[in-house]
């Protein structure tokens, strides 16, 4: 399983499949990638192998400079499509490695409050949360922030805003998340591997780091807000 994902100045899709194919290593049952371009984000996803992934954006293609992308090891919700990441929830997107293991007292507590939920993974409820702070008027650092302090569990995530799609947000709780430097262009990416054909400058994130990626660079804050500093380094992992 893995996480991708490219705020960029060039077509993002390609780029993103062929990272996911460096993270083949470790395994998954779907994958999926979601876009930003003039102000519509959509999504394909495919059970299988990256090859269905990639037929399907033969025939239906994502163009955006912007995306996240996933490769999925099913453990809440069968392997199919419906349950592949990315999900979406009222102009959220998410991708997420590893359980919430509040997920169902959160999903009850959601249902509640009127949300619906479309598939059987533990993920959804990423989305719900940030979808209902940024509905209640946060800045998306902030509803990232509130988010991450309501789940529990391992986590990598990174999520993407229809509305602020110059920005991606990521955070990790146990499964491993680098940064990746480029002339214009940020990168995420669960290892220096998927990040190799891009950029050898990496910072590596650690437990309880949220990150702020825009073209510009990325900022890291720790989950009570407060930034901190990730070393760059040289990553020797080739490309
Ligand atoms: N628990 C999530 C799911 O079943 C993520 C699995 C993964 O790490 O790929 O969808």
């Amino acid at each position: 399983c893995g996480i991708v994902g490219i705020v960029g100045t060039a077509p993002v899709a390609g780029r993103l499949v062929d990272a996911l194919k460096r993270l083949e290593y470790r395994g998954y049952d779907s994958a999926g990638v979601a876009t930003i371009h003039d102000g519509v984000m959509d999504r394909r996803r495919a059970e299988g192998k990256l090859f269905n992934l990639e037929k399907r954006l033969d025939s239906e293609p994502l163009p955006g400079t912007v995306g996240i992308a996933h490769t999925r090891w099913a453990t809440h919700g069968i392997p199919n499509e419906t349950n592949a990441h990315p999900h979406f929830v009222e102009g959220v997107a998410v991708v997420h490695n590893g359980i919430i293991e509040n997920f169902s007292e959160l999903r009850d507590e959601l249902t509640e409050e009127g949300s619906v939920f479309q598939t059987q993974t533990d993920t959804e409820v990423v989305a719900h949360l940030m979808a209902k702070y940024l509905r209640e008027g946060l800045e998306p650092r902030d509803a990232m922030l509130k988010m991450v302090n309501r789940v529990t569990g391992a986590y990598a995530l990174a999520v993407m805003l229809k509305a602020h799609p110059g920005t991606i947000m990521a955070a990790r709780s146990g499964p491993p998340l680098a940064v990746g430097y480029g002339r214009g262009e940020m990168f995420l990416g669960s290892d220096a591997i998927a990040l190799s054909p891009f950029t050898n400058e990496i910072s590596y994130l650690v437990d309880g780091d949220c990150a702020v990626l825009t073209c510009d660079g990325v900022s890291v804050l720790d989950f009570a807000g407060k930034p901190v500093k990730r070393a760059r380094q040289i990553s020797q992992a080739t490309a």
